[in-house]
């Protein structure tokens, strides 16, 4: 494993730290806050003067540090400022914590936008990206177009980095350099400059290209922020008068879905739900828990407006709209096998963050898969299924069931689980290595089930890698326990990607 050595890293330049410090004492009325909530009778502390009571221990304040902007505007809430410090005085819930600014305001923000200053290693430079796919950096970079332009991302090969850097020369391309470690623990790109953590390393190199195809020299401009788990915290219910309504981005099972700005800032998603098509309570109710799944590979529900008929689901907004419509319209040439895989490999980690959390998809699809900036791909509607009140669509012999992505338990019993999940996924795969096909083309349903009963499964698409197909056929296997689950299925795909595709 690498070290980073975060935490005693010279500052890339010699300038003078933007970050604002906090003192310790603009931190204490807060700490003894804290303090007095756990000795409060009742409040599950010691009372005061139990004689077994040990000296109290002193409380770590826990700082964190903003890696995103933030406008607060519900009340309650605070904003943060790219690169400032916050102190966290409660973090007891997942996504909003309460902190304190330099100022002493105190307010919540949510939790994926900050960063733990202990912890926050290389996250807090600009270049670094952290999780990003060798295709996903070089379509960030070929977005932006600039000679040197540079991110450094975590490598296939876990604890390793990887520089992604754009050139001109000759032609317009990305370039990928593993950053190596030498058995004194320096970290190099081209042995002969070596440099004892890997922000002094890209400092060096932004001034001499010292073997790479030219120096480094801008950084993709920001970068979107991620979506946060409902727009405000404790906010699911949606004000309608809030939200102005853009163009039809597409119509579905459920109705019209239109493009919205909430309070002028915020794109979102709104699904306007057609009355008598879903058990709306039951779902209102769900969607609260539904606002609190949050994964970069998830369309993030912010909440619903459910007061008023029809009901609308606003959710993140995603600009190149559905996986399948996408794989549809785009050229396959521009669609290789590393780019498709890597679309793969996004769905699967949504995925397993549904299974962590013991939540079913039950209707995964390309279609119902969307397509944002960066070709990020992230899953949507899950769980929405349950809701659905049309009997073709929700029994296994109703014409609007999606027959063509379901196991045998599903067809026979309608015994769902994360292993049909998995099932589903593979059906998926196939939909993606064959750019958009249809599964079983123009089979009948009641031919599609046969098929499945007897235990045959699509074919290999044309020019689809073995080990690939290798991958769907494990997803086909007829009994649910014999599947690999998503966790697995991720580890299976980056090591296909790692071994068949540069990293
Ligand atoms: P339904 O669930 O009612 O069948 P869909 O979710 O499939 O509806 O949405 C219909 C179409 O609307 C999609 O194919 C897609 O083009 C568009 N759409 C849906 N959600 C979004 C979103 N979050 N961002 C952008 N486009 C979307």
């Amino acid at each position: 494993m690498l070290q980073t050595k975060s935490e005693d890293e010279p500052m890339v330049t010699k300038k003078k730290s933007k970050i604002p410090c906090l003192s310790l004492s603009s931190f204490l009325p807060a700490l003894e806050a804290v303090t007095a909530a756990v000795t409060m009778p009742g409040g599950g502390g010691v009372p005061p003067g139990t004689p077994s009571a040990k000296p109290k221990e002193k409380q770590r304040t826990k700082v964190v540090v903003a890696l995103y902007p933030f406008k607060a505007i519900e009340s309650g809430d605070l904003s943060l400022e790219k690169g400032a410090e916050y102190e966290v005085i409660d973090d007891s819930q997942e996504h909003w914590w309460k902190v304190k600014d330099e100022n002493g305001s105190v307010g919540y923000i949510p939790s994926n936008y900050v960063k733990e200053k202990e912890t926050i290693g290389l996250q807090k430079y600009e270049w670094y990206v952290g999780e990003m796919s060798r295709q996903r950096a070089e379509s960030v970079l070929k977005q932006e177009d600039k000679e040197g332009c540079f991110v450094v991302r975590n490598s296939s090969t876990k604890g390793m980095y990887t520089l992604s850097l754009y050139t001109k020369v000759n032609h317009p391309q990305t370039k990928h350099y593993h950053i190596k470690q030498n058995i004194r623990g320096e970290f190099y790109l081209s042995d002969k400059h070596c440099c004892s953590s890997i922000p002094e390393l890209i400092n060096y190199h932004k001034h001499n290209s010292g073997g790479l195809c030219c120096r480094l020299k801008a950084t993709p401009c920001d970068r979107p922020a991620p979506p946060t788990a409902g727009l405000s915290h404790d906010k699911w219910e949606i004000d309608p008068g809030e939200l102005v309504l853009l163009e039809e981005l597409g119509a579905g099972q459920f109705g019209v879905v239109r493009r919205g700005r909430w309070r002028g800032r915020t794109d979102t998603a709104v699904k306007m739900m057609k009355e008598g098509t879903m058990s709306e309570d039951d779902f209102i109710d769900e969607a609260k828990v539904m606002t609190k799944l949050q994964h970069q590979n998830l369309v993030q529900l912010y909440g619903v407006c459910s007061k008023h008929r029809p009901i609308y689901i606003v959710t993140e907004y995603m600009r190149h709209g559905s996986l399948f419509n996408y794989l549809r319209r785009t050229a396959p040439d521009q669609l290789g096998p590393a780019v498709l895989l890597d679309m793969c490999i996004q769905v699967c980690k949504g995925m397993a963050y549904l299974e962590r959390h013991n939540y079913i998809h039950r209707d995964l699809a390309a279609r119902n898969c969307l397509v944002g900036d960066e070709n990020v791909v992230k899953v949507a509607d899950f769980g929405l299924a349950r809701y659905v009140l049309d009997d073709q669509y929700t029994s296994s012999g109703g014409t609007k069931f999606p027959i063509k992505w379901a196991p045998p338990e599903v067809l026979n019993y309608t015994r769902f689980s994360s292993k049909s999940d998995v099932w589903a996924f593979g059906v998926l795969m196939w939909e993606v290595f064959t750019c958009g096909k249809v599964p079983y083309g123009r089979m009948k349903n009641s031919e599609v089930v046969e098929m499945v009963q007897r235990g045959q499964v699509l074919e290999k698409p044309k020019g689809c890698l073995n080990e690939i197909y290798n991958v769907m056929k494990a997803c086909w296997r007829h009994a649910p326990e014999e599947r690999p689950s998503f966790r697995l299925l991720k580890e299976e795909l980056a090591g296909v990607a790692q071994s068949v595709l540069a990293d």
